[in-house]
């Protein structure tokens, strides 16, 4: 049995006040912890204000972080600065950081190790261009992706690790790949793990699907017998869409 898992990402957007005023809107909302995982990954600055208000089940991520301990890094955060703050998940490579602020495979993989060394959570995002779609090459991006991000790490933190499949195409977009053709790629995903690490790690291991995920599309998103739940960015914004999503996911527990 695998846990959903229902993670907002923020991005760059709520202010302090803002902020607190979703999370006295959530916090006593959220489903219990033994049935749904939920998150909110915040902006650096609200996180510390989010753990204190987080309530008994939510958790707080952040977006992204550095894979170094400490050092001459102007403008960075390191994975330590994370989890004295009381968050427990950290997003590593969205595609808005590898596109715009040269996130590679090879810090991502860093990234990866970095936060399994601190305790924490990843969520990994992986996903593929339009045009790499339309031209067949989805798998091949996908493999390369998880290939190059997961290298070095043990079957027991991949166990661990929860997979975001997010079309680049569908992020923002209002297009959101069908729940099949979601399912197909996730699906996809659980079989490389299957090959790399055995049928009880890719069993155990959990991927969301993001893009465009709305209070419409979650139920059809859910039903779907590979994905496990799903990352959600504008409609995470919305208090009571949150809520929402997270009580939609108590119905597939698969
Ligand atoms: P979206 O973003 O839900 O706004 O499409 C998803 C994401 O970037 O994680």
């Amino acid at each position: 049995m695998r846990k959903p898992i229902i993670a907002g990402n923020w991005k760059m957007f709520k202010t302090r006040d803002e902020a607190l005023d979703f999370i006295y809107q959530v916090n006593n909302r959220m489903p219990s912890l033994e049935d749904v995982d939920t998150v909110i990954c915040a902006p650096f600055p609200v996180l510390r204000c989010l753990v204190k208000r987080q309530g008994e089940n939510l958790r707080i991520g952040a977006q992204n972080m550095h894979f170094e301990e400490c050092g001459a890094f102007t403008g960075e955060v390191a994975p330590a600065m994370l989890t004295s703050l009381g968050v427990t998940y950290v997003i590593i490579g969205h595609s808005e950081r590898r596109a715009m602020f040269n996130e590679t495979d090879e810090s991502v993989n860093k990234k990866l190790h970095a936060a399994y060394k601190h305790g924490l959570v990843p969520i990994l995002c992986v996903g593929e261009h339009l045009e790499e779609r339309e031209s067949g090459q989805t798998e091949a991006v996908i493999k390369e992706q998880i290939l190059k991000d997961l290298e070095g790490l043990t079957a027991e933190q991949v166990k661990e690790l929860v997979i975001a499949y997010e079309p680049i195409w569908a992020i923002g977009t209002g297009k959101t790949a069908t729940p099949e053709m979601a399912n197909e790629t996730c699906g996809y995903i659980r079989s490389l793990v299957k090959e790399l690490y055995g049928e009880e790690v890719s069993e155990a291991m959990r991927v969301q699907y993001g893009g465009s995920v709305k209070t419409g599309n979650i139920a059809e998103l859910m039903q779907q017998p590979d994905i496990d739940g799903a990352l959600i960015g504008g409609a995470s914004l919305v208090a009571s869409d949150f809520v929402y999503f997270a009580q939609i996911a108590l119905d597939y527990i698969k």
